[in-house]
């Protein structure tokens, strides 16, 4: 396993559509397996495959909530069949945009099919955070970001913060 490097918006890859997988085999597996432990060391709960470059359709979560308990969900290919019509708001994050949060207002479940970490074909109904996360991290696959849902107020404010954040960083390493 190995801990990738997470692209930051705005970056072109970020807006990509990304392509279904064929096949589940071992190097989507390992694939995989790369994606969580980026996520576990970023400290998120979410990452699509597109942030760390790879335009395909896997994502992985992992909402440690029993007791940080890791108990990770692996999605290849996954699908939303259904969505509440009730939403339901989170502050959002995102790991291409650190350290900047804004309300989304989503449906508050859905149901999706998806292959497993070894091909298994499976559905989920999801409710809660997981409900969000799946449908933010789908949303990646789509190179649809959480800002994308803001005004362009909002939305320029946090973007105005990225690119000073890329700034400071930038200081920090010369
Ligand atoms: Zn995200």
């Amino acid at each position: 396993m190995a801990v990738k490097k997470i692209l930051i918006e705005p970056n072109k890859l970020l807006r990509e559509v990304s392509q279904p997988v064929k096949e589940v085999n071992k190097e989507i597996q390992s694939l995989m397996d790369d994606m969580l432990e980026t996520m576990y060391s970023a400290n998120g709960i979410g990452l699509a495959a597109i942030q760390i470059g790879i335009p395909k359709n896997l994502i992985v979560i992992d909402l440690l909530t029993k007791e940080k308990k890791k108990d990770p969900i692996f999605f290849v290919n996954p699908k939303i069949i259904k969505k509440s019509a009730k939403k339901s708001k989170y502050e959002e994050g995102c790991l291409s945009i650190p350290n900047l949060f804004a309300e989304v207002q989503r449906p508050s479940e859905c149901e999706i099919e998806y292959l497993d970490y070894v091909g298994k074909k499976k559905n989920l109904k999801a409710t809660g955070l997981l409900a969000t996360c799946i449908q933010h991290e789908i949303d990646h696959l789509k190179g649809i970001l959480f800002i994308d849902y803001l005004s362009k107020l909002k939305r320029d404010i946090i973007l105005k913060k990225l690119s000073k954040q890329k700034l400071e960083q930038k200081r920090l390493v010369i």
